[in-house]
């Protein structure tokens, strides 16, 4: 059953903070009704669906007119704010109606110059349906179980047995004005229904209150589920996204780097390029599972989407590997073959609209994984995330649909249509692609100073992230830091087998590694004569061994997904200039610094790149306040004048380190370098 949020309290806060106007308090009811259908991911998500409502405001000349405040694009419904739901003038809009034709360019255009604030977001390419409707509040939601039903072969007879003639159905146009035309129309003849059902497409339901409407929403997705549960033995789902996180870790860390490695030649074949590489998302559940043991999987997979406008993030067709395709070979001729077949059908799709399309990438966003999950697959984390998300609600709206009667989605015209729509492209195309982008990094000590700099300076670029840290308290907070995509692995470095865990966990999560940031250490203080022998070893442990099985797990990565990598180590001016007391520090460290250059050797015809940074005075968790003001002292100068105390006389912070970091992962010639970032000291100056 679908939870009603709604809650009067927080409805009235919502009015309140919206001042005076009654058209403000409007809308602020109208954003916070959007928030409670986009907290539900059963309803609607990413940029799929969208709410709106109509006011009257004053213009300049305190004339008043009537405004349509839609969902634009860019926001989501669960994050929703005024903001996003751009004020278009409605009378305009309502003349259209008249109008026989009318392209989508000059759609866009017509509503865009009729915005209230000319900076506004673009406003949904559903607008036009929802101004030619009367009612003050309309919702239009993509519900999972409206999705079944939507998309079964007899759907007009289950609509009536369900509804009555309490919801009117309007047949399959794709989004735009041709949409809102028909649908006004299908209104006119039955203006009294409670809603409308889209056939392959979605639900409208609408009211005088944003309550009303809300309330509708809900309604009508329960009746839909009661009646998908009578026909699938009182089968019911709960949530469809995200349901469990138990991933495989093993068998994931295993398979999705063979994986990745194949979409990223396809992506950069398909740029005239070299790898390209992707993120990927894997989900697994009971019902996950249950779906992939399926007998029909590959016939299924070629069916289509639920929705229209999910073939953007996941395609019309998902490549489905079985338990025997899992060696790396199998698994890159079944993606190359997807890409050629995604050729095929582009080809012939093309010639049918007049040879104007250019093909977009031609790999899967969606893998169907025996034994494993169902990945997403994206050119950025969040990519990945909205692809997974979209095809796991596609795993319950098959298996509903298909117990229910049948899914029967649109056909390959239509889904061609969709995909290669221009308006649906301008949604992806936002910004050019970041240099990082598709790449994850791994950051060892992540959640210390220089880590999480280095993490950020990435995250910045792009890159997918995992922290790996000893800390779980810190890691977590530190990952959190970054954002909702950043992966927390709590590992201690130093015990046997914990580097191969940690990076089988990253691959395991995004699908493999591209930088691995190995930087986890700590100093060890004392004369070498005094220490004794175990602190020593404790120390090679940690900032030399842990380093090595560091550079090995990503090695067999690396190799899996055949296109290079990166590894970039903290080393230490220790390293090369030694301090005194700092032996049991210097010597593992100059190891390491051996290290990056052995590893350059042995990996450079892998196309493996091994950089590193000898970085010196930063504060961190080795260099606490404390200690700074003990050793400032002892050498009869302020804290200040201590940690500026080189060529520059300016302080080293971890961000110039993180900057030196991404600055070797951006020298694409460059390995067995090490660059010092300690503001200049001829002592530790390299040769
Ligand atoms: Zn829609």
């Amino acid at each position: 059953m679908r939870q009603n949020r709604w809650n009067d309290k927080e409805a009235d806060a919502w009015v309140r903070d919206a001042g005076n106007h009654p058209a403000d308090q409007t809308l602020a009811l109208r954003v916070y009704s959007s928030r409670i259908i986009g907290a539900d991911p059963d309803l609607v998500m990413h940029g799929g669906g969208n709410t709106s409502v109509k006011t009257e405001r004053e213009d300049l000349f305190g004339n008043t007119q009537k405004v349509l405040h839609v969902k634009g694009s860019g926001w989501d419904l669960d994050t929703l704010e005024a903001a996003g739901l751009p004020g278009v003038r409605l009378e305009p809009l309502l003349t259209m109606r008249e109008l026989g034709a009318l392209s989508d360019e000059d759609m866009v255009n017509m509503q865009r110059s009729n915005l209230l604030d000319s900076s506004a977001p673009n406003p949904s390419v559903e607008t036009l349906l929802h101004a030619f409707l009367p009612h003050v509040f309309v919702d239009h939601t993509h519900a999972t179980a409206f999705l079944a039903l939507a998309n079964l072969p007899n759907a007009e007879e289950a609509i009536a047995e369900i509804f009555g003639d309490r919801l009117a159905v309007v047949p399959y146009i794709m989004p735009g004005f041709a949409l809102a035309k028909k649908a006004a129309e299908v209104f006119d003849a039955n203006p009294d229904v409670e809603g409308m059902i889209l056939l392959k497409h979605g639900h409208f339901t609408f009211g005088a209150t944003a309550r009303e409407s809300y309330d509708k929403v809900i309604a009508h997705t329960n009746m839909v589920e009661d009646w998908l549960a009578r026909q699938s033995d009182g089968r019911r789902f709960a949530c469809t996204v995200q349901s469990s996180r138990s991933t495989p870790v093993k068998a994931a860390a295993t398979v999705l780097p063979a994986l990745r490695g194949a979409v990223a030649r396809v992506r950069g074949a398909h740029h005239g390029a070299a790898a390209r590489p992707v993120v990927m998302d894997l989900r697994t559940s009971a019902e996950i599972e249950a779906f992939l043991k399926r007998g029909d999987l590959a016939e299924l997979s070629k069916r289509g989407v639920g929705s229209p406008d999910h073939v953007i993030r996941t395609k019309g067709r998902m490549l489905v590997l079985e338990a025997s395709d899992l060696s790396g070979d199998t698994i890159a001729r079944k993606v190359d073959d997807y890409a050629a077949d995604y050729r095929v059908m582009f080809e012939a799709q093309n010639a049918r609209v007049g040879g104007t399309k250019i093909m977009l990438e031609p790999h899967p966003c969606v893998a169907w994984i025996e034994g494993l999950g169902i990945a997403g697959i994206g050119k950025d984390a969040g990519a990945a995330s909205a692809a997974a998300d979209i095809a796991e609600q596609t795993v319950e709206v098959m298996s509903q649909g298909e117990a229910a009667g049948g899914f029967h989605p649109i056909g390959s015209n239509d889904l061609f249509d969709m995909e290669y729509w221009s308006l649906e492209q301008a949604k992806l195309a936002k910004a050019a692609a970041k240099a990082f982008a598709g790449q994850v990094v791994a950051v060892t000590g992540g959640a210390g100073a220089i880590g999480l700099a280095t993490a950020r300076a990435f995250a910045r670029e792009g890159a997918a992230i995992a922290l790996i840290d000893f800390n779980r308290e810190a890691c977590e907070a530190a990952a959190a830091s970054i954002g909702a995509n950043c992966l927390a692995v709590v590992a201690d470095l130093t015990q046997s087998g914990a580097a191969e865990t940690a990076i089988s966990e990253v691959a395991a999560r995004f699908g493999g590694l591209d930088v691995l940031v190995s930087n986890a250490g700590a100093a060890v203080q004392g004369n070498l004569m005094d220490l004794d022998d175990a602190t020593l070893r404790q120390s090679f442990e940690l900032n030399f061994f842990s380093h090595l099985a560091m550079a090995k797990a990503a090695a067999r990565v690396f190799a899996a997904q055949g296109h290079g990598g990166q590894m970039l180590f903290n080393v230490s001016k220790q390293a090369v200039n030694p301090g005194k007391g700092f032996g049991a520090y210097g010597l593992p460290k100059a190891a390491t610094f051996f290290l990056v250059r052995q590893l350059a050797l042995e990996l450079g015809n892998e196309g493996v790149r091994v950089n590193g940074v000898n970085a010196d005075r930063i504060r961190s968790g080795l260099l606490t306040d404390d200690f700074i003001a003990t050793r400032a002292r002892a050498r009869g100068v302020s804290a200040g004048d201590y940690m500026a105390g080189n060529l520059l006389k300016a302080e080293v912070e971890a961000g110039h380190v993180a900057d030196a970091f991404v600055a070797l992962a951006k020298s694409e010639r460059t390995t067995a370098h090490v660059i010092t970032v300690d503001g200049g000291n001829i002592e530790a100056a390299l040769r």
